[in-house]
């Protein structure tokens, strides 16, 4: 059977590989590199989901293809569930995670530990050329931890801690935290999604 194309509307090299392997075979998915498609998306939703939304519909408007897009963040509920949609902007998009992590960390001084809970969320939405669309969430709960640590994964992982694990998600191998990862559960219940669909 032909494969099917599947453009992925992200610049992560990364997220294509991952979303490449959950679905298999039947797929041929493609970056927007990979397409060379270039599309200026105003990110100007209010949540999660409208934001990986406007991302999929843009680009499947501007290609025609069937467009997966996704958009995540860190909440963190003793601050407001900030930095929420702004994770990647807070402070500056330039500004070192070292120093995001430490302002967090300096903002949730004094609140125990009970009040600490946070989550990181991420929405995948799959825009299909009849204008329909599809969204699958993923979420993993855990608390902001008192000091950053571990040195793998990126942005707010040294300062993500797992209680029932004892470590945070920086500490975990790349391997381990995909398959507990917010990102790992909304792509493969979109894979799920789109096997129903008939379009795996
Ligand atoms: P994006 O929507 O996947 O680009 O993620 C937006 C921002 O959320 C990132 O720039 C990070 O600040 C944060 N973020 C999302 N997922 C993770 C994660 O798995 N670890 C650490 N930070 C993350």
């Amino acid at each position: 059977m032909a494969k099917k194309k599947l453009l992925f509307a992200t610049g992560n090299q990364g997220k294509v590989n991952e979303i490449r392997q959950i679905l298999g075979d039947g797929y041929e998915v493609y970056s927007m590199k990979e397409m060379n498609v270039n599309v200026d998306i105003v990110e100007d939703g209010k949540t999660f989901e409208e934001n990986a939304i406007i991302k999929a519909k843009a680009v499947m408007e501007a290609t025609g293809e069937m467009t997966l897009a996704d958009d995540s963040g860190f909440e963190v509920d003793c601050l407001n569930r900030e930095p929420g949609i702004y994770s990647a902007r807070y402070m500056g998009e330039d500004t070192p995670y070292d120093k995001k992590n430490a302002e967090l960390i300096r903002r949730c001084e004094g609140v125990p530990d009970s009040e600490r809970t946070a989550r990181f969320v991420c929405v995948i939405a799959c825009a299909y050329p009849d204008g329909t669309v599809d969204t699958a969430t993923g979420i993993i709960e855990g608390e902001i931890a008192h000091e950053p640590r571990g040195e793998h994964g990126f942005g707010y992982d040294p300062i993500f801690y797992l209680p029932e694990r004892g470590c945070t998600t920086a500490e975990m191998l790349p391997e381990e935290k995909n398959k507990i990862s917010h990102r790992g559960i909304a792509i493969r219940k979109m894979a799920e999604i789109l096997k129903k669909r008939g379009t795996l």
